[in-house]
């Protein structure tokens, strides 16, 4: 992980805008630019504060020592935070002369609010500060989503074997996880989706109480996570006999999955990558029961840019890690979606997932 170029990439964003200092505070961020990723939870008073010269991560005592040890001989330094993190962080601002300042889009508004008080004004809160790098991945970064995915591509082989007739949603949901945790994963990077009958046709799904039917298609969507990055997939099978109606809609999904694979690589707009899954779903009729955009980043988060959709108005780039993940749903009848994740080449795409799309009954 190369920590201090990430640190180096906010500064240059610094210059660019003639700003003396930023507040890195998104959680995901702050493991990004400082590598530091093991013990920062959801909704703890850390913020990481870049300046010209400096790079000082603000931490409090339950995280201060863990803190201090990754920080050993890199470019952070810690700074142990008494009572109120902004307070304290705008003290040492304005000790050092500071009077302006940059602070993400995710920041949240109290913040925000008290931050602009303090400096009159004169904050400039900007998108995607970390997030545009996020994107690029190392090859580290890129072998931890490998190995995760990896893990989920067991996960799917070993839950085959637990799905049949009478089996609820919920039970596969959890058989995933305890497969995949018993497997190297580190906590989920979002509960398993597992959506049978016509829950199928509601793409993020609660797994419920509802047990696995024959004639029924089964949208599985899940991930692990490994070095604090995760994987993204989704297979759907079927459960005994299935009506020729759901074998075209899998048919057709598993047609569009493959035709926004082969349209990925550096450059391509990310629309055309969504225009090229569509375009084959809208030869069988199917396209308006794609309600979503056909993918997204992964990485620190299971979420990230780009955006992989019609409205994408940027292009992909080498280095990124993609899902392409078609799906048709019929409301109260049926759903189906094939995600796989990719990491993009200058001419084409790697495959990161590799479980079997072919069309499986249990
Ligand atoms: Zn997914
Ligand atoms: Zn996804």
């Amino acid at each position: 992980m190369d920590v201090a170029a990430r640190i180096e990439g906010v500064r240059r964003r610094l210059a660019d805008d003639m700003t003396p200092a930023a507040v890195v505070s998104v959680t995901s961020n702050l493991k990004y630019v400082t590598g530091f990723r093991d013990v920062i939870d959801r909704g703890i008073n850390a913020a990481c504060l870049v300046t010209e010269d400096e790079t000082l991560f603000y931490t409090d005592g339950r995280y201060f020592e863990a803190a201090r040890s990754a920080a050993e001989g890199g470019p952070w330094e810690v700074r142990l935070q008494k009572e109120n993190l902004y307070v304290e962080l705008c003290e040492e601002l304005h000790a050092r002369g500071v009077t302006s300042l940059m602070l993400e889009a995710g920041v949240p508004y109290g913040r925000f609010k008290f931050v602009s008080e303090q400096f009159r004004g004169a904050v400039r809160v900007v998108d995607r500060l970390v997030e545009e790098m996020r994107q690029i991945k190392e090859n580290e970064e890129r072998d931890l989503i490998a190995q995760a995915s990896a893990i989920a591509d067991r996960g799917f082989e070993h839950i085959l074997g637990v799905l049949a007739p009478g089996v609820t949603e919920a039970e596969i949901a959890l058989e995933l996880e305890y497969f995949m945790r018993r497997n190297g994963s580190e906590e989920m990077p979002f509960s398993p989706i597992v959506a049978s009958g016509p829950n199928s046709a509601r793409p993020h799904a609660i797994p419920g109480a509802r047990a696995l039917a024959k004639g029924d298609l089964v949208v599985m969507d899940f991930g692990a996570r490994v070095g604090g990055y995760c994987s993204d997939m989704t297979r759907t099978i079927g459960v005994g006999a299935v009506s020729d109606e759901l074998r075209r809609m899998y048919e057709s999904v598993l047609a569009a999955n493959a035709a926004g694979i082969e349209a990925v690589r550096g450059g391509r707009p990310c629309a055309d990558v969504d225009a090229a899954a569509r375009e084959v779903l809208r030869k069988t009729g199917l396209d308006d029961c794609f309600t979503h955009g056909l993918g997204h980043g992964v990485g620190l988060d299971v979420h990230e840019t780009p955006t992989v959709g019609p409205k994408s108005t940027e292009s992909l780039r080498v280095g990124q890690i993609v899902t392409i993940e078609p799906g048709v749903y019929v409301g109260g009848t049926a759903g189906a979606r094939i995600e796989d994740l990719v990491a993009v080449e200058e001419s084409g795409c790697r495959l990161l997932s590799h479980a079997p799309k072919e069309f499986i009954t249990v």
